[in-house]
């Protein structure tokens, strides 16, 4: 057998092993939400976690990328699988077993504790469990030590290649020019209304609604499902299995149905990866920062579309005539469009999304640090919100405890989200210069051109590309804020009546 195969073989066993754990994960976020214990799970989990360790770092792996190594003609997939399997056997070979299993027991432990001091609006229950959660990710990261400094080393397990610097050099100059829009926006004397949002809109049609939207998307029911979650998010259970969770809220529309179209854009993405890479490292997104890049372009650039919005409307009338029946759909689609400081990250605007993003990338740098103490994030945070966003969260379930990822163990996640908007912007002026009528096509219901683009350029590659280079391939040039500008100016001038 090749050396190549037989990686293969090892590493496909290992992806049914996360795939199981993925799926004892999706069972507790759906199904197990109001449970009083999470211990039987947590060990469950714990022990896959341990058991994935162990196969990841066997001698047999480390025996097999050296014999692979000395192949001088593998094919772009096989040399693409070598370097992922390298980088999982030295990130995996450096951290003890002790700690992996830690790290995998408390972030259930924690995922649970959040969701009561989520819940209760009270950040003193989360303080303990996160204060530990935040050590046993710093002494992951001092293991790793894949770059001088521990943040940048957290941030390259989600945006492999990324640092701090990196994407501070990207952001800092963006937040200026953020609150600049957004304050020529407000000083428009036509401002969108975005009150009919916020009626009553019966939860079980949102849903019913959200299936409607997502099987126009070609998201394949046999391939996945939909269910709820307190956050929505993905999950791949197995290379054929990606599965999408939203939320509902009775009095505003937006939460069911663009978490829904987000988390269908990063269904998609994993949905669409070529089959020749199943059960492989390289079946999955290539790095969160695309991975939302997927999720946000569907979400903002064609859901939150006029074009969007003349296919969908009738339908959204006929599903609420009480609210709708007689309610413009020009006024609606600027409603959805509405830029304004708010506390929610998830529901933000296009505009000071990024505000919220950058927010968080420079507390957790901090908080990773040691250079902000737990018990000072809530204050910390407020303090922010104020000096980027002119608001203060009124409670911290709207502040520092509305985000499950820091429970969850994920520190250095955030800056991902807005590189992705960054990304979007970037791919999606490539996609249209290559068929201009893609607009045209969403007033008739049609995505199929627009997935056909991203599946041949961004879906089918899965992780064979690193980020860099895969933008670099689709659009020619590095990650460049300015289409992300000009599609905002190109946008919201109108719509603000600029
Ligand atoms: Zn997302």
């Amino acid at each position: 057998m090749s050396v190549i195969k037989e990686l293969r073989d090892h590493f496909a066993e290992i992806m049914s092993l996360n795939y199981a754990r993925a799926a004892l994960n999706w069972d507790q976020e759906v199904n197990m939400r109001n449970y009083k214990s999470l211990d039987g799970k947590a060990k469950q989990i714990s022990l896959l976690s341990k058991l994935i360790h162990q196969r990841e770092t066997s001698d047999k792996v480390g025996k097999l990328i050296k014999q692979a190594e000395k192949i001088s003609d593998l094919n772009e997939i096989d040399s693409a699988l070598l370097r992922e399997t390298k980088r999982e056997y030295d990130l995996a070979t450096k951290l003890p077993e002790k700690l992996v299993t830690e790290i995998a027991e408390t972030s259930i432990k924690a995922s649970g504790i959040w969701r009561e001091a989520y819940t209760k609006s009270d950040f003193s229950l989360f303080k303990e469990i996160l204060e530990k959660t935040v050590e046993l990710q710093k002494e992951k990261a001092e293991k790793l030590a894949t770059h001088p400094d521990i943040y940048s080393t957290l941030i390259d397990l989600y945006e492999p290649g990324a640092t701090f610097d990196w994407i501070a050099n990207i952001f800092n100059p963006i937040k200026s020019k953020i609150v600049d829009v957004v304050k020529k926006l407000n000083s428009s004397s036509d401002k969108p209304d975005n009150s009919i949002l916020h009626k009553n809109y019966d939860i079980n049609k949102q849903f019913e609604l959200s299936f409607e939207i997502i099987k126009k998307f070609n998201y394949d029911l046999g391939y996945g499902r939909q269910d709820k979650s307190t956050h929505p998010f993905t999950t791949a259970l197995a290379s054929e299995d990606v599965r999408i969770t939203t939320r509902t809220k009775e009095d505003f529309l937006n939460e069911c149905i663009f978490g829904t179209i987000h988390e269908c854009g990063h269904a998609l993405y994993e949905m669409g990866i070529k089959k020749e890479l199943h059960d492989t490292l390289l079946c999955e997104g290539t790095s969160m920062g695309i991975h939302e890049s997927q999720s946000r372009l569907l979400e903002n650039i064609v859901g939150r579309s006029k074009e969007f919005w003349a296919y969908w409307y009738p339908t959204f009338q006929k599903y609420f005539p009480e609210n709708l029946k007689n309610y413009p759909m020009e006024e609606f689609h600027r409603a959805v469009n509405c830029v304004q400081p708010s506390f929610i990250r998830v529901n933000a605007d296009e505009v000071t999304y990024g505000l919220h993003v950058i927010l968080r990338f420079e507390i957790e740098k901090d908080m990773i640090e040691g250079k902000v103490h737990i018990n000072e994030l809530p204050e910390l945070w407020n303090s922010k919100m104020e000096e980027y966003l002119g608001i203060i969260p009124p409670t911290d379930k709207e502040g520092v405890l509305q985000d499950m990822h820091w429970g969850g163990g994920a520190i250095g996640y955030f800056p991902t989200y807005f590189l992705g908007s960054l990304y979007s912007a970037q791919i999606y002026s490539k996609a249209l210069e290559a068929n201009p009528n893609l607009p045209e096509d969403y007033k008739k219901g049609e995505f199929s051109n627009l997935m056909n683009y991203l599946r041949e350029n961004i879906h089918q590659h899965g992780s064979i590309y690193r980020a860099n280079d895969l933008i670099k391939r689709v659009t020619g040039e590095d990650l460049n804020p300015n289409y992300f500008f000009e599609y905002v100016r190109k946008k919201f001038y109108p719509i603000y009546k600029l």
